[in-house]
């Protein structure tokens, strides 16, 4: 009888601060190596990233705090990509950064608002003819959470890497969930899908679905109070 949940609720963070870095990412990078394996809440992010002059709470903290992940090839989860989180809940499991993040090459600011004025300021995304359509700061009725537009460069940057900050029609805006899909789902270089991204960024009904599925399959069964048996004759 398995009894290891191995989305057990990792312990709570502290914010130890003052933070006193001069820019929001780097009082966020401090927060979270000051709770390596601890959770950290929305608030007590927007705690530490306050501007330790004026005592401002800034307004992009969710994109200082995505540009952590992308640029310095930090790894920071989330309720999407870790059972036992909560919404607006993050942790960074460790200080290890992957290499060649801090290489991707982003659209200018000037370029970047001509993006989002054609986009209408709504993801970009097309699938079967259908645009996504989801408006910046909407909620998200399948991935659940706020929507942010992220630049997206419309041919792989494996493929291409000489993208041009400077032409809007090379880059498209991206919901955060399509932004997955566009990363993870199909590996333009292999021609495979991405299963394990799939299931990661999937809504938590749909997770569960998988977990099942894949209990029978491997022969386990469920029980009432929540542990897991093999099935006799499996
Ligand atoms: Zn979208």
């Amino acid at each position: 009888m398995a009894k290891r949940k191995p989305s057990a609720r990792p312990p709570e963070g502290v914010v130890k601060g003052p933070y006193l870095q001069s820019s929001v990412k780097r009082r966020i990078e401090a927060l979270f190596l000051d709770n390596v394996g601890k959770v950290l809440s929305r608030e007590q992010i927007l705690e530490a990233a306050r501007d330790p002059v004026s005592g401002k709470e800034p307004e992009n903290w969710h994109q200082r705090l995505s540009e952590l992940r992308t640029d310095d090839g930090y790894t920071i989860l989330s309720w999407r990509n870790r059972g036992g989180l909560k919404v607006q809940e993050y942790m960074m499991p460790h200080t290890e950064k992957r290499l060649g993040a801090a290489k991707r090459v982003k659209p200018t600011k000037q370029t970047w608002q001509q993006v989002l004025d054609r986009a209408g300021h709504r993801c970009e995304w097309l699938e079967k003819g259908q645009k996504c359509g989801l408006r910046e700061g909407e909620s998200d009725p399948i991935g659940g959470g706020r929507v942010t537009l992220t630049p997206d460069h419309k041919r792989p940057h494996s493929v291409d890497p000489d993208a041009d900050p400077k032409d809007p029609n090379q880059w498209q805006a991206l919901c955060g969930r399509h932004q997955v899909v566009k990363k993870n789902y199909w590996d333009s270089m292999t021609g495979k899908l991405n299963t394990y991204a799939i299931v990661q960024a999937a809504p938590e009904t749909e997770k569960r679905a998988v977990f099942l599925f894949l209990l029978e399959y491997f022969g386990y069964a469920l029980e009432a109070d929540g542990s897991i048996r093999k099935r006799e004759g499996s």
